[in-house]
């Protein structure tokens, strides 16, 4: 293959800013989501034309030339002992570097305790290498916005992410953790994060459309404990905890009304999924997510995973059936 004379030059990196601007009339709320995600692309200059090349082609590109210069990097070697110490010094750098990162690599896999910015830096190499270099199309589509079909609520344990147990891709899903994975019911009042959330997902990704929403729920749920465990007429022992999982006091009273003599772990057990009903049900109580279920653009799902038993459980909220005072 004959190669025009070329120069590759990295371009500056671009910044990529995908903002929520809500319109300034008429919203309850202000809130802004912005991410950063550079997109790789080297320009290659033929003479006085200029194209983008995609990083296939450049690494195609990277592949003819290799044995051109593979062969005049030996000739001038063998003609240069200076550049041959040179180089040298280069090559062992190189090998020390992949060294490094292939020692990360095995550290992480082996769950090996790293300093914090050695295990932020190593994770972050191996998503890069991983992931982010070997999907350019994706991330390149992606940093032109996103168009998720799901929207997720997930509990913040870190034994449950819906990412790693769903195998959700980057764009796929929209997710918003909190403790113990509740919805609360429509209202203006304190600090809505997972409120402002929902609106975000299905108002303003409506062009793209969230057709599902997922709540899941799943096993030795510690907030779902919390909730279980509570005394009546106890002293308050939490800043915002117990505050948060009140939104769940009508599943325990269900959950304890319907099985009066079970123990602490079975009550547990059975509310970490009438939680998932409750959330499902309060998520009717949002105004704009009634109207796009009752027309059938969303569908609510429930789930439940059960890191005990390796398992998940999951169902749909019918829109017919569902009643907002279902508790
Ligand atoms: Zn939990």
């Amino acid at each position: 293959m004959s190669l025009l004379p070329i120069s590759v030059a990295a371009a500056a990196a671009p910044t990529y800013l995908t903002s929520l601007q809500l319109p300034s009339s008429s919203q309850p709320t202000s809130a802004s989501f912005s991410t950063c995600a550079p997109r790789p692309y080297i320009t290659i200059r033929l003479h006085r034309s200029a194209r983008v090349y995609s990083s296939q082609e450049v690494a195609q590109v990277a592949s003819d030339l290799f044995d051109q210069a593979q062969e005049k990097i030996l000739s001038k070697l063998k003609e240069n002992s200076e550049l041959r110490q040179i180089i040298a010094k280069k090559l062992v750098g190189i090998i020390e570097e992949l060294e490094h990162s292939s020692k990360g690599a095995a550290e992480l896999q082996d769950g090996a305790v790293l300093p914090p910015s050695e295990r932020i830096k190593q994770g972050f190499l191996q998503f890069k290498i991983n992931n982010f270099l070997k999907k350019p199309d994706l991330w390149s589509k992606l940093a032109e916005g996103q168009s998720p079909k799901f929207m997720v609520i997930a509990c913040s344990d870190s034994r449950v992410c819906p990412t790693e147990v769903l195998g959700f891709q980057p764009g796929e899903a929209f997710v918003v953790r909190n403790v113990a994975n509740l919805v609360p019911t429509w209202e203006k009042s304190g600090y809505p994060g997972t409120s402002a959330a929902l609106e975000y997902a299905v108002l303003y990704l409506k062009v793209s459309q969230v057709e599902n929403i997922l709540v899941i729920g799943h096993s030795r749920c510690g907030g779902i404990k919390a909730l279980m465990s509570q005394q009546d007429g106890a002293a308050p022992w939490s800043n915002f905890i117990e505050s948060w999982i009140e939104i769940g006091q009508p599943a325990r009273a269900h959950v304890k009304a319907a099985n009066a003599s079970a123990d602490l772990d079975q009550l547990c057990s059975h509310c970490e999924k009438e939680s998932v009903n409750l959330s499902l049900t309060n998520l009717l109580t949002f105004p704009w997510v009634k109207e796009a279920v009752s027309s059938q653009k969303l569908a609510l799902h429930g789930g439940y995973f059960n890191f005990v038993e390796g398992s998940f459980e999951y169902w749909t909220l019918d829109a017919k059936t569902s009643d907002v005072a279902k508790f």
